[in-house]
């Protein structure tokens, strides 16, 4: 704990002394055979299910996609180069799509398309067909639900909920992390004392609360699989398969999107393996590239190594180091998902924030 927040202190001072270098520099000086982004959602609408992360609009997202397309390259092509030692032109761009949300088929497939660029979708298999709901999309329902509640309401719904707000934290860790969250939401809090401590208590449940967020979503009446009107919040099978068939790399994340970072190695390479079977069984690919649901920079990669050595299935691993150093078979990522503050495209300034950190600097 104390180690992690020394160091993002230490990535702070490095980012405001060095984050004004120009790409260009630390792309001759710190090369990297590939610069990997990482989305999750890309949409002009507000979503109620997807409230608690930012996201870019499908315009923002173009400026993206044309800001890279000379530099994208297919996953194909980092695969083998990563392990087949084919060449690759220096920083080139990948771009990854995390969560299998409608949208990846609906409005990042046809910008991609457009502008011949490719993309690996790392889908959570349970999800697919919205068979199972994601804790994340229950949250953010509840959480948007909550914000919509007229003042005169929250009184009876605390009650209904039975929150008592006096009451010492049960986990002071996930109480710290919720309150973090409820500042950067920015969610109006003064209009009513107790609104306040209704978004606490929904943001501080964790997925093993499934008795309590059952009965968040009944009382606040956030429904789980339905996304307001329309009619899926994940891609069906027939929609990554037609990903697949249109030349598209789907990969796997995790069956039900659960933390796999303190798992055993045996439970982390079943649920590895589970879920690039789905994909495999789903598209007809020989290999599966996997990405850690919340990342998986804790995984030991002796641990992952092995886990790949026995099952070919598996193909490269993402996670979400940004530009830090890491064995070939694991491709760290930039998330991409902040909107721009001006008009046209952000990557730069996100690839100069993760340029600039010591992690970053080496020659891959
Ligand atoms: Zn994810």
């Amino acid at each position: 704990m104390i180690l992690t927040s020394l160091k993002q202190r230490a990535n702070a001072i490095s980012r405001s002394t060095f984050g004004n270098i120009p790409l260009e520099f630390w792309q001759r000086v710190f090369p990297k055979d590939v610069i990997a982004l990482c989305y999750h959602m890309v949409s002009d609408e507000v979503l109620s299910h997807f409230q608690l992360l930012p996201f870019k609009t499908a315009e923002q997202f173009e400026a993206d996609v044309v800001f890279a397309r000379k530099s994208a390259i297919t996953y194909g092509q980092l695969a083998d180069h990563r392990l087949r030692n084919q060449r690759i032109p220096r920083n080139s761009i990948l771009f990854t799509f995390d969560d299998g949300f409608a949208e990846c088929f609906t409005v990042i497939r046809p910008i991609l398309k457009k502008h011949q660029v490719d993309g690996v979708f790392f889908v959570a298999t349970d999800f697919l067909d919205d068979a199972a709901s994601f804790f994340e999309c229950r949250l953010s329902m509840c959480i948007s639900r909550a914000r919509a509640l007229e003042a005169e309401r929250i009184d009876p719904i605390i009650n209904e909920l039975r929150i008592d707000a006096a009451a010492p934290a049960r986990n002071p860790e996930r109480h710290r992390a919720a309150l973090d969250r409820l500042k950067a939401l920015r969610l109006q809090t003064d209009d009513h004392p107790r609104r306040r401590a209704l978004y606490l208590w929904l943001l501080s449940l964790g997925v093993d609360d499934r008795r309590e967020m059952e009965r968040a979503c009944a009382v606040l009446q956030a429904y789980p699989t339905k996304a307001n009107d329309r009619s899926s919040i994940f891609m069906s099978r027939a929609q990554v398969k037609q990903l697949s068939m249109e030349g598209f790399t789907i990969g796997a994340h995790g069956l039900n999107h659960r933390r796999l970072e303190n798992r055993d190695p045996e439970g982390l390479e079943h649920e590895i393996v589970s879920c690039c079977e789905v994909v495999r069984e789903v598209t007809g690919q020989e290999r599966v590239p996997f990405a850690f649901p919340y990342g998986g920079l804790g995984v030991k990669r002796e641990v992952l190594a092995d886990i790949l050595r026995r099952n070919p299935l598996v193909e490269l691993v993402f996670d979400s180091g940004s530009l830090r150093r890491d064995p070939r078979f694991v491709v760290n990522r930039v998330f991409a998902d902040d909107p721009p503050l001006e008009a046209s495209t952000n990557v730069p300034t996100a690839l100069q924030q993760s340029w600039c950190i010591p992690s970053a600097w080496h020659r891959a």
